[in-house]
């Protein structure tokens, strides 16, 4: 048994996905060409997608990480907590842009511009892998954005469930009984 046996169906294949990325990275190297600035991977989501991103942009950039968990119950995002900062000189008068893996309720990327803003960020803009537009409870539109998806809970690169599946190359959605009580991962029949 392998991951892919709990995937119901793939939502963005491998190569939509880096498709996808370069229609991105394109876009951000137009708009910061000529000026200095600091992408900033909030982790543990955004890891795969902030490494293919960078990679695919041709200026000069730094990164820098961010930890943040949104401590909700089983699919659905809670209270959010951001664990650790960039150092005070990566942040204050810098051009930052957030790389996040998903743009759900904005409440995360929404508490994070303000705390960064805080600190005094020149600029906060925003990037995130998959929006999903219907679930948005805060006012906020990323800058930048590879995919929408639909209010369904995806899993694979870089997302995760109960801490696993963050190691699929694609975007899927899992069956329906990896959310049942009953189901132990590992356990036979
Ligand atoms: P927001 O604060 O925008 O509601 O939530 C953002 C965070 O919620 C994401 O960084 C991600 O950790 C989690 N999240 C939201 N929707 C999904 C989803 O469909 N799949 C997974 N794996 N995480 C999600
Ligand atoms: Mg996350």
């Amino acid at each position: 048994m392998t991951l892919h046996n709990d995937i119901e169906r793939v939502l963005y294949s491998e190569k939509e996905i880096l498709a996808g990325i370069d229609r991105v990275a394109a876009e951000l190297t137009r708009t910061y060409q000529g000026r200095d600035f600091t992408v900033v991977s909030i982790l543990k989501g955004s890891c795969v997608f902030a490494s293919d991103l960078i990679r695919r942009i041709p200026i000069p950039l730094e990164l820098a990480f961010l930890a943040a968990s949104s401590y909700g119950e089983g699919t659905t995002s809670g209270e959010l907590e951001i664990n650790f900062f960039p150092s005070g000189n990566e942040i204050e008068g810098r051009n930052l842009l957030l790389v996040d893996d998903i743009l759900d309720t904005g409440r995360t990327l929404h508490g994070i511009k303000g705390e960064l803003m805080k600190r005094g960020a020149r600029e906060v803009r925003s990037c995130v892998f998959l929006d999903k537009p219907a679930r948005r409870t805060v006012p906020l539109t990323a800058d930048f954005r590879c995919f929408e998806v639909e209010n369904l809970f995806v899993v694979g690169y870089g997302l995760d469930y109960a801490g696993r599946y963050r190691n699929l190359p694609y975007v899927g959605a899992l069956k329906s009984e990896i959310f049942a009580p009953s189901h132990r991962a590992g356990a036979s029949g």
